[in-house]
């Protein structure tokens, strides 16, 4: 995961140019479902999806939490879910599987609900696009927290009193999930020694299942990465002149910035290769086997 930075008021002008009037229908729906308490709203009637590819452009088609690519808007519009950050209609509950780092982690409501966060459905700072697997097989109306839920919640940047377990990665409202979460090699893990940090890391990796290995799309893509990566950090250390170093310098920076498939995992493979090179040699080999493994 990377943090996609952006201000509400930037999201909000993108949202007003790519689909007038949702913003001032949002609003409404919202204030509705205020009065009532609930989201009571048909399936058929969500407009949602119609600011997808604001999210898309923002996150270069790339799944907020897995970090794979998709097709791109033209085509792809299909191959994204808008996910609701915090679930808008129910939320259940998360059991940790048995393995886990931390079995004994604490929850705020342990209990299923069957009212969502029903003020945001209509929130652009509780939408994120993410890929199917992630959305659909992994999240769910899950929505871990350390603390009490908070189902009234209107303002998302109030909502770390919850302590939410997962990360969002859109703006600056939540913590910067690279902060948290760094690889070794084609495996993800948490950077913090401890605390409530080192927990959101650790379920956000198991409750994506970011470093299982049965998600052989993943990491067949971070190992194909990382070995791209060391050949061209080779090939600029050893260049023969400045003209071809600038050609693998650039060729790296477009691997390694936000809108590079599994950006954070490339730029953890780089910082690895600069502080201690033996390791990422190893890691380049490593990933050979990998990929030899694999069916073409
Ligand atoms: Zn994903």
């Amino acid at each position: 995961m990377i943090r996609y930075a952006i201000t509400l008021t930037e999201l909000k002008k993108r949202i007003e140019k790519a689909r007038p009037g949702w913003l001032a229908l949002a609003a409404k729906r919202t204030q509705h479902f205020t009065d009532v308490g609930d989201f009571d709203e048909p399936a058929a009637q969500s407009i949602w999806g119609d600011i997808k590819e604001v999210f898309m452009q923002l996150q270069h088609s790339k799944c907020a939490y897995c970090e794979s690519r998709r097709e791109s808007e033209d085509y792809g519009t299909i191959e994204h879910d808008v996910e609701h950050f915090r679930p808008k209609s129910s939320v259940q509950k998360w059991k940790p599987p048995a393995g886990f780092a931390r079995p004994d982690l604490p929850f705020g409501t342990p209990e299923d609900s069957s009212l969502g966060y029903y003020l945001l459905p209509y929130q652009p700072l509780n939408y994120a696009t993410s890929c199917k697997v992630c959305n659909t097989i992994c999240k769910g109306d899950r929505f871990p927290t350390a603390a009490p839920r908070d189902l009234k919640l209107a303002d998302p940047a109030k909502g770390a009193k919850e302590k939410p377990y997962l990360l969002y990665p859109i703006g600056s409202t939540d913590t910067n999930p690279e902060e948290l979460i760094t690889f070794n090699g084609v495996s993800p893990v948490a950077k913090k020694a401890s605390g409530f940090d080192r927990d959101r890391a650790l379920v956000v990796i198991e409750f994506f299942k970011l470093g299982d290995p049965k998600r052989k799309s993943l990491f067949r893509r971070r190992a194909e990465v990382i070995a791209t990566l060391f050949l061209l950090l080779e090939a600029a250390k050893n260049a023969a002149n400045p003209v071809d170093k600038q050609l693998y310098v650039k060729l790296l920076d477009g691997l390694t910035q936000d809108a590079a498939e599994h950006a954070n995992c490339a730029r953890s493979f780089v910082r690895l290769y600069q502080q201690r090179p033996a390791d990422a040699r190893e890691f380049f080999v490593l990933t050979q086997e990998y990929l030899g493994t694999m069916s073409p």
